[in-house]
């Protein structure tokens, strides 16, 4: 309970007004405990140092009320009396009543009135509090997909939540469903005022692990069914601006932020956007307790300008690269063959072309360009291909080269190492590790020459025209045409919803 902003600046009158105006029908039921917090905190409140001087006139006023109350519930707690008292405030010659007995000796749990009731909680509870849990709606949620190496410490930790996790674990039960968290669950956490309220971990769609705070700490269970996951489909028609009405019509920022990366490569999200453009959406939508508290991937999209519609549909390659596809789009579900350089990092230090030697500072014609990198950095394949040459090649050193498609290859330099077992007529993969940068050779310091050779005549790596392959394996292909056909399926029926939805209320003059 947060008392803070009332202890220390309300003065003894406004105090007392609250403790004793008529308690709201939705008082706050709390355990026992609670209410000696309460009282705790009330017989604190006369050392603290008065905030102006004429509180000190209404001393006895103070003592007054503070004194009945902690008899009072001195009182309740000894014999479960019902309290009803009255003080008559000489100074201002107004009776205040104190009817509202404080405690209901019916129940073993007792009524405390809040300063600070927080709206929702009049909602939330209405018994017991451990019965029942958090309102869905309050604080923030946020979603994790828990990774091969996620423990709940891990998770939490990121949300600054690692005193949580401690003592999340210390309970037995809890332990038991969330000491091994399994690869790709889900995990939603629900934090108010910076404290954990409730967590859930969705192991498939079906078994789901409930964590809610109650006043006796967290507690946890199995339940079926607590969790909804669907993909939820909404359509509008611009009439301001994507933002605003794609919010009246119920998409969360985080929806609206993906459409414009979504529709990247086919509309001007800044420029393009016109008033009647038709936009409709499929995301993934997760609720609990029937509100929707968490909205996460655009699976499928299209944009419609009247004169031209875009679609696009989520998917995942195989290499683990998720882009949107056009669902007809053979044209884009291409892609250049090869990297551009051999490094994940590295600075160009020598372009291709005409310059002056390092070594022998002659003018000479660089048939490659070169990056530096500390040694021992991995290079990589730079296209799919085979192991042509694996050797010592005097300026060059330690030397690979790679046979790729139309007669291209591809040339590694200086290399203080090959990759192990690496061998002559191998196979390799774009993006495989096939040896360590060096100075072997004739080579000034540490860095890769990296040639590009088509029917041997060296190219500038940085500049060629390079061969475009299938962006999908022909595996890959198949299941991204299935997901796509049930997407534009889904997403035609969106938009014949929406347009004679937009006719209904035309008609009924809407
Ligand atoms: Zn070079």
């Amino acid at each position: 309970m947060d008392h803070k902003s009332g202890s220390a600046k309300t003065s003894s009158s406004k105090l007392l007004d609250s403790l004793l105006k008529p308690a709201p029908v939705n008082a706050r039921v709390k355990p026992a405990k609670n209410r000696v917090e309460h009282k705790t905190e009330n017989r604190a409140e006369p050392k603290a140092p008065p905030a102006s001087p004429s509180l000190s006139a209404k001393k006895p006023l103070r003592y007054l009320a503070t004194r009945s109350l902690l008899l009072a519930c001195g009182l309740a707690t000894l014999g479960n009396v019902p309290v009803y008292s009255m003080i008559s405030s000489t100074e201002d010659g107004k009776l205040i009543h104190l009817t509202e007995p404080l405690l209901d000796s019916a129940s073993p749990a007792q009524v405390v009135k809040d300063l600070n009731l927080p709206a929702v909680a009049v909602e939330s509870f209405s018994g017991y509090a451990i019965d029942i849990l958090p309102d869905a709606t309050q604080g923030n949620w946020s979603a994790h997909t828990v990774e091969t190496d996620d423990t709940l410490e891990s998770i939490l930790g990121r949300l600054e939540l690692t005193k949580t996790s401690q003592k999340l674990l210390e309970n037995t039960t809890i332990k038991q469903a969330l000491g091994n968290l399994k690869a790709d669950a889900r995990l939603f956490t629900q934090v108010v005022d910076d404290s954990l309220q409730q967590l859930i971990y969705a192991k498939n769609k079906t078994d789901v692990y409930i964590v809610s705070v109650t006043d006796d700490g967290y507690v946890g269970k199995w339940e079926t069914g607590a969790l909804e996951t669907r993909n939820a489909k909404i359509a509008f028609t611009v009439k301001h601006s994507i933002q605003k009405d794609g919010k009246t019509a119920g998409l969360s920022n985080s929806v609206i932020r993906q459409l414009s990366q979504v529709f990247q490569k086919d509309v001007d999200f800044k420029k393009g956007v016109k008033v009647g453009h038709k936009v409709g959406v499929i995301f993934e939508d997760f609720r609990y307790q029937g509100e929707s508290i968490y909205t996460d991937k655009v699976l499928a999209a299209e944009y419609d300008t009247g004169k031209k519609s875009y679609q696009r549909v989520r998917f995942t390659l195989a290499e683990g690269r998720t882009d949107y596809f056009r669902p007809d789009g053979d044209t884009e579900l291409k892609r250049a063959a090869f990297d551009r350089k051999p490094l994940a990092d590295g600075r160009m230090s020598s372009g291709f072309g005409m310059r002056r030697h390092p070594v022998f500072g002659l003018r000479k014609n660089h048939a490659g360009t070169d990056f530096a990198a500390p040694r021992g950095t991995p290079i990589y394949a730079t296209a799919d291909g085979s192991v042509k040459s694996i050797g010592r090649q005097g300026g060059y050193g330690n030397v690979i080269e790679l046979s790729h498609i139309n007669g291209i290859t591809t040339l590694y330099g200086h290399m203080s190492a090959f990759k192990d077992d690496l061998k002559s007529g191998q196979k390799v993969k774009r993006g495989d590790v096939i040896g360590y940068v060096g100075s072997t050779g004739t080579s000034t310091g540490n860095h890769v020459h990296y040639e590009f050779r088509v029917s041997g005549e060296p190219q500038n790596p940085m500049a060629v025209e390079l061969p475009q392959v299938g962006i999908m394996t022909a595996e890959e292909m198949q299941t991204f045409k299935s997901i796509a056909t049930a997407m534009v399926r889904d997403l035609t029926d969106l938009r014949k919803l929406a347009s004679a939805d937009q006719a209904d209320r035309q008609q009924n003059g809407g």
